[in-house]
């Protein structure tokens, strides 16, 4: 399989066109980026720890029964997917209260959210990402209502392995933002699961093990995006775990 021209180029991730039609390769750069693009840097190895993580749960997730578009990894930091019709939806799964959800309503910084709440934004950079609801959703047409019910199903059953999975190592899944696209009338999980997209707390400190550490500077991202891969795919280097989700394509 060869990775041919560039389709899409993201903030954080690039996405090739590949000698197959149905297949495409996301690399995941080094860039890292919060606020709405506002603070930017290039952090060296960033971009496999995510890849790695990502693909250490994609394969978790399909060995559960969740369908997702990841095939196989090619190094490090570029991964083979399936290629979806991106729906332009950011959904958002909350356990404990942190973030935005703090910041635009009165909730409690670390209260529990029980049941977990699903949030769902637009994607869309230019009006930094609105929170939808359920009719403006369906009156833009961005999914039929039966998709609708089906991505929060599939949203929750993510939470129920994800929270149970970290939970085994020492980790609290505060919140996490997925990503769902089409191939025919069939629904995948897309894009990535990694630091950059969930919010992870150590059990036993409370420290954040993810993209908030550089969002507040709270300490050296790198090693703690190190740490956290090493713990997530319980390798000490988080690389060589990489090697068995390479398959020859
Ligand atoms: P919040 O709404 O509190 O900023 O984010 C909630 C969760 O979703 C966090 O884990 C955050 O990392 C993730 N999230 C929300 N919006 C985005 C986004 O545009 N990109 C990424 N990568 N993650 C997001």
């Amino acid at each position: 399989m060869k990775q041919k021209s560039l389709l899409y180029t993201g903030k954080a991730k690039s996405v090739y066109h590949t000698d197959s039609k149905d297949k495409l390769v996301v690399e995941f750069r080094d860039d890292i980026t919060a606020f709405d693009g506002g603070k930017k840097d290039v952090l060296k190895n960033k971009g496999s720890y995510n890849a790695n993580v990502s693909a250490f749960f994609f394969a978790f997730l399909e060995e559960n029964g969740v369908k997702t578009h990841f095939f196989s990894m090619l190094d490090p930091h570029r991964m083979v997917v399936r290629k979806l019709e991106m729906i332009p939806l950011e959904v958002i799964v909350r356990n404990i209260a942190a973030g935005s959800i703090v910041r635009n309503f009165p909730f409690t910084e670390g209260a529990k959210l029980d049941p977990p709440l699903i949030v769902i934004d637009f994607k869309d950079d230019a009006r930094h990402d609105p929170m939808l609801n359920d009719d403006i959703i369906i009156a833009l047409n961005l999914v039929t209502p039966a998709e609708l019910k089906k991505i929060k199903k599939i949203a929750l059953e993510v939470n129920r392995l994800l929270s149970s999975l970290l939970s085994s190592q020492g980790i609290t899944l505060v919140d996490f933002k997925i990503e769902f696209g089409r191939q025919g009338k069939s629904i995948y999980l897309g894009d990535e699961i990694s630091m950059d997209s969930m919010r992870l707390w150590d059990k036993k400190t409370g420290a954040s093990l993810d993209k908030d550490v550089y969002r507040f500077e709270k300490g050296d991202v790198m090693a703690i995006y190190n740490e956290v891969a090493q713990r997530i795919t319980g390798q000490k280097n988080s690389e060589k775990k990489a090697k068995d989700l390479f398959k020859v394509l």
